[in-house]
Order: C-alpha cells, then structure tokens, then sequence
C-alpha cells in the first residue's frame, strides 16, 4: 500500500444515452418499480470485464516481492478471478527517483510482468489488442495488458516510443504529478508548456500513428485541452473523476470530460476515496457510481469505464477494498436502473471498442 506514496508528496455522440439519462436511469427507478437486473455473474459471463488501471507490478518488482496469488494484492491473480475480470492493465510507473534512468526502469517492471505471467500460463496471458482480449476470456484466461505511467520512460526520444510499443505497451499516461518534456502536470506548481510542449505534439502524432492509446489521467487541463484538439484518435484517461463531484486537481471538469466523450474517448473512474468525495474519510460503491452517472450524463454510456488503481497506495470504498468485491459495485448499478448492456459498457465493452479503433485488431 505504501510503495507509490513512498519518498513522494508529494465518436461524438452519436449514441442516444446522455439525453434521456435521467428518465431511464435516474434514481431508483429500478427498484422502485420492483425490477430485477442482471447479476454480476452474467455480465462476467458476457463480455471480459477491464479495468484500465492498476500499480500491480510495483509489488511484485520490489525487494521483496509479493506473489501475484497472494491476496493483499488488490489487483492480483486471486481478486480478479474472484472479481470475474477478464483483463487488467498494469501499468509501469516512472516514479520521481527514476525519471533520470526511466527508459530502464519501465523496461525493468515489464520484464517483470511478462515473466510473472510467463509463469502463470493456464491462467493468465499478455494480450495486446481486443481480439486476444477476447480470445483469452474464451480460454478463461485473465488478459494482463501492458501500460506506461510517465512520459519520462521515453527519454525524449520518439523511437523509445516505437520500442515500448513493439514490446506491447498500448497506453500512455503522458504524465505522473510533475510536468516532463511532453506536458505539464495537474499537481506541478510549475506549467512551463501550458499545455503539450512542442515535442509533446510529436508524441501525439506518433501514438496515433502506431496505435497506442493517448492517456491524460495526471495531466493539466490545458494539456487535455491540447491533447483532445490534436489527437486523431479518441483518447483515455485510465484512473480519473469528476472535478464537479470531488474538487481534486486530478479530476476533470465537466467541459473536459465532455469533450473527451464527444470525441469517442474512454474515461476509467478511479477507486481512490481522495478522488471521490472531497475530504471524505471513507467511501461506497455508492460514491463512484455518482462519478459514473456524472460521465454518462455529461458524455453517454459510450463512455465511462473502470480504472481502479488498485495496489497504487489508494484508499478503495469500503465494499470495494479489492478487485473481488466488484459485484457489489454491480449491485449498485442495477439499483440505479442501469441495464445489462449498459454495464457491459462500463464494464468492457468502451474498452475494447476504443482498442479496436485505435490500436486495431
Ligand atoms: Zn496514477
């Protein structure tokens, strides 16, 4: 729990959905007309559930390593299975005292990871596009999908870009809490870009041409504005909220995460209590389910999705404290009138449709 607070402080809408929002989904109209909807088993059973974002490989690259089955791990094997997820991604986190040396280090938690699922063969598989997705979730095999967190790993070079994605990286977050070569950051107390820098537009150009999703979580908002205005594909942002509900410089306001709808992208809620409720203690699965009606309302149900950030020193609702208790966040949804195939959505199927979009079959 303590490894990422360590030495820190640190498609256009096209889809019908955000208009009548609040006449089908609003309130408890489920429940109170006596509606009963689909369990969690039959949405697993339906499509892989992903979840974009979690800090697994941070435990299972240190000194002492943790085993992906144990189950202190919030995003481990164990809590995923129990969860009924078809795919996780990991991310490789450059954090401040490797920025200098982050090429070797995102490489160094990626080797980790393959060779962790390397020697987990009838359970787990990397997969690097949806059709593998898929294909794994038919073999009931979790999918483990490579991500980066922290355009630091590039070294200000586009061809550690081509290298990363040959290695099978299919995100980016272009930022972690300080600003890089590539962008300025939502918690930096310096923005010397205001925004993208000029290579920074670069690495856009490049993520597009290789198929490699754009991820903002972490950004400023001038770089999302510049990222979503440059971008020809739709873009993520893998673990954020919604400013308008919980004030934090890490969520979007409502203008941002309606552009980003618009364009197609995809937006994974955050588990993290200090993201969910301004100055909370603690939480529910009742708190992120209001981020997720905030994003279908300012966007559709084309749009939110998963990103947890489990195992990366967050604080989860007290009925979602791991990745095994997502039914419960099921429940919640249901009660709120969402539909199976609306929580297929949230649960997968945004996902993998912007991975089919952007980095292909
Ligand atoms: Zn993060």
């Amino acid at each position: 729990m303590l490894l990422k607070s360590l030495g820190l402080f640190i498609f256009a809408i096209t889809f019908c959905g955000c208009g009548d929002f609040s006449s089908e989904r609003g309130g408890l109209k489920g429940i109170e007309e006596g509606l009963t909807g689909p369990s969690h088993e039959e949405i697993a059973a339906a499509i892989p559930i992903i979840d974009l974002h979690a800090d697994t490989v941070l435990y299972l690259a240190s000194s002492n390593p943790a085993s992906i089955s144990s189950s202190k791990l919030e995003a481990g094997l164990v809590n995923l299975q129990k969860g009924r997820y078809g795919a996780q991604v990991y991310v490789a986190w450059v954090a401040p005292e490797y920025r200098p040396t982050g090429f070797k280090r995102a490489n160094a938690l990626i080797d980790t990871l393959q060779k962790v699922v390397g020697g987990n063969p009838s359970t787990m598989a990397i997969s690097k596009n949806a059709k593998e997705i898929e294909q794994r979730f038919g073999e009931k095999k979790i999918s483990a999908i490579l991500g980066i967190e922290g355009g630091e790993a590039i070294h200000e070079d586009l061809n550690n870009l081509d290298y990363f994605y040959n290695r099978g990286v299919r995100y980016m977050t272009l930022t972690w809490n300080s600003h890089n070569a590539i962008a300025d950051a939502s918690q930096d107390s310096e923005m010397p870009w205001n925004g993208l820098s000029p290579f920074g537009e670069k690495v856009i150009k490049r993520m597009n041409e290789l198929g490699m999703l754009v991820d903002i979580s972490h950004t400023s908002d001038a770089t999302v504005e510049d990222v979503v205005t440059i971008s020809q594909d739709p873009i993520i942002a893998s673990h954020s909220n919604s400013f308008t509900l919980c004030d934090h410089p890490r969520n979007l306001r409502d203008d941002l995460i309606k552009k980003i709808c618009e364009r197609g992208g995809v937006i994974g809620v955050n588990f993290n209590t200090g993201f969910l409720v301004t100055g909370a203690s603690s939480t529910t699965v009742k708190n992120l389910a209001n981020h997720i009606d905030k994003i279908v309302q300012l966007g559709s149900i084309e749009c939110p999705a998963l990103g947890s950030d489990f195992d990366g020193s967050i604080r989860p609702p007290q009925d979602l404290s791991n990745a095994s208790q997502l039914s419960n966040l099921t429940k919640e949804l249901v009660k709120r009138g969402y539909s199976a195939a609306d929580i297929e959505k949230i649960y997968g199927r945004n996902i993998l449709r912007i991975l089919k979009l952007v980095v292909g079959e």
